[in-house]
């Protein structure tokens, strides 16, 4: 098979049309036609193989995830999809596995009506780079430097989950078959809290997915808005499978450095709690308190309601 027939076979048979795109994918680029009122929200994100999924993933998986991360982060904007371009370095030109990997993709993108507007494709170590496009409104978008003094502090879901499903494939963890399932699940098939983030935008709050651990991301939010955090360790929001495997003793400085939850963290003044509650439970979204913005420059955190300290850890690729 030619890059051309991989290209005319598996990619350029999108699933998803949209009227925004008035020229997809074989032509020299993709002509967009973006809304005149909206301002649009751009990410990339790189997925390398036995870095950001263990080898033994399959296609249908890696597929997934690579429009999965990619989502979040339009997510954590409070952005809508509308558009996205994949670059492709492939070992070898197995039809199984693309066939695979597109379902996984198409999966997502087309829950999401996100249309595949174009590419590379290339021959090499196996990496998949997606850049996603969104819309926003400008004046709303959630902001990591959004954070004030007293906020309190937001998850979405539970957190943890993806980092034992690592550990399970990896065989230093042991679950029986219902909770290793789920966990694995969560490491290979995040759901991107893209409701969660355009509801947010009701509000005045800053917001980011925590892909690299809550301490490491949570930190991000406090940097870029030049506050400090109080986390209340005994609140973080654990799934019925880690409660079954920590028992009660929950190793906390790993679930609070564990990454790839792809959850969004978020904060929420005072006086928009209730109405910011309300609207979550209206849309069945589980949103868990930690904590709250403090005015010092680093996050402390209470168990026990005594001070107790954790490494600033998640994951960096350097
Ligand atoms: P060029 O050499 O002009 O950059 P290519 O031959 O690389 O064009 O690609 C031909 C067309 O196929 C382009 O529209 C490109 O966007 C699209 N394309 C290539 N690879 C992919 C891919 N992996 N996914 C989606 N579209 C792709
Ligand atoms: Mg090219």
């Amino acid at each position: 098979m030619s890059e051309f027939d991989l290209i005319n076979q598996f990619f350029k048979t999108t699933i998803v049309k949209r009227d925004d795109v008035l020229l997809g994918i074989g032509d020299d680029c993709a002509i967009l036609s973006p809304p005149s009122n909206k301002a649009l929200a751009v990410s990339t994100d790189t997925l390398i193989s036995g870095v950001h999924f263990p080898e033994s993933t399959c296609a249908e998986d890696i597929g997934y995830k690579s429009l999965a991360v990619n989502l979040s982060d339009l997510a954590a904007m409070g952005a809508e999809p509308a558009w996205a371009s994949l670059a492709i370095s492939l070992p070898e030109a197995n039809k199984n596995w693309l066939q695979g990997f597109m379902q996984g993709f198409n999966e997502l993108a087309e829950k999401h009506k996100l249309s595949l507007i174009g590419g590379d494709t290339t021959h090499g170590p196996l990496s998949v780079t997606v850049t996603i496009t969104g819309f926003v409104d400008s004046r709303t978008v959630l902001k990591r430097s959004n954070a004030k003094v007293g906020d309190s502090i937001f998850v979405t879901g539970t957190l943890g989950d993806a980092f034992i499903g690592l550990e399970t494939i990896l065989n230093k963890v042991k679950l029986s078959d219902n909770y290793m399932d789920y966990c694995i699940e969560r490491l290979n098939r995040p759901q991107p809290q893209l409701e969660a983030g355009q509801l947010l935008t009701a509000f005045s709050v800053a917001a980011i997915d925590i892909s690299d651990g809550l301490m490491a991301d949570l930190n991000h939010i406090c940097q870029a808005s030049g506050v400090g955090a109080k986390l209340n360790i005994d609140k973080l929001p654990l799934s019925e499978a880690l409660r079954h495997y920590y028992k009660n003793n929950p190793d906390w400085q790993r679930i609070l450095s564990a990454g790839d939850d792809y959850e969004l963290c978020f904060t929420c003044p005072d006086n928009q709690l209730s109405e910011m509650k309300q609207l979550m439970k209206r849309h069945e979204i589980d949103v868990t308190c930690i904590g709250e913005i403090t005015g010092s420059s680093e996050i402390k955190c209470f168990h026990n309601h005594e001070i107790q300290s954790f490494k600033l850890a998640g994951y960096n690729h350097f």
